[in-house]
């Protein structure tokens, strides 16, 4: 598994609990992440995408790409892959994460915040280009619907990169039959990997999938 271009494995200070090798981009720290020369650690336990790399997963991400993500919420997950990617739409439909995904903004002038409702991708149709990855983490029922709506987005042969949460699809169920579930929904992708984010996040699965 390669990282993409501005995403590094650096050695940060953490105190009392000495010092680690992390995840990091280059940025304006977002949400009190430690830092150090311009680099900002990416925790992996604030992010399913962060988890998804410290897994091993290959997402085809080189760095430099267009891409939607989809529930941004306050942007500690995105403000990371505007650190590393293109231009970057960011759809959060809650206004109160929204206003600090703003604030993410200033300092980062290819991330675009939309506060908009990932199930209506006609709403913002008219501002998103054709993008390379979408990165879902909607956390909401319906996570496949929402994969499948936003595939006219994905230039062919791009990638969903998107964290299933089980307990948002229904709460009593078998995490493991949900994910089949989910899958099973997919439609217009072919998945690619899948793993599940323990022990990062509890009951996630990313996936790994490419449209066809
Ligand atoms: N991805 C974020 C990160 O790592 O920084 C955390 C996202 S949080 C788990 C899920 C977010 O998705 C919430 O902020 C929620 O408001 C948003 N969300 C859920 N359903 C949505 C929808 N249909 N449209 C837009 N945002 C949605």
């Amino acid at each position: 598994m390669s990282l993409p271009e501005g995403v590094e494995r650096r050695t940060f200070d953490l105190g009392e609990s000495g010092s680690e090798t992390r995840l990091a981009t280059r940025g304006e720290p977002v949400y009190g992440e430690p830092t150090d020369d311009g680099w900002r650690l990416w925790d992996a336990r604030r992010s399913k995408l962060g988890a998804t790399f410290e897994k091993g997963l290959d997402t085809g991400l080189t760095g430099g790409e267009t891409v939607l993500y989809l529930g941004a919420a306050s942007g500690t997950t995105v403000s990371h892959v505007a650190d590393f990617a293109g231009p970057t739409y960011a759809v959060e439909f809650a206004a109160r994460p929204a206003r600090d995904l703003l604030a993410v903004t200033d300092s980062r002038p290819t991330l675009f915040p939309l506060l908009k409702d990932a199930r209506a991708p006609e709403t913002y149709a008219h501002v998103v280009e054709p993008v390379d990855a979408i990165v879902q983490d909607v956390a909401t029922r319906g996570q496949a619907r929402v994969a499948n709506a936003n595939r006219q987005f994905l230039r062919e042969g791009g990638r969903l990169l998107a964290a299933v949460k089980a307990r948002s699809e229904d709460v009593t169920a078998d995490p493991e039959r949900v994910f089949e579930r989910f899958l099973d929904d997919l439609s217009g992708y072919e998945v690619v990997e899948t793993a599940r984010l323990e022990p990062f996040h509890d009951d996630h699965l990313a996936v790994v999938a490419r449209r066809v």
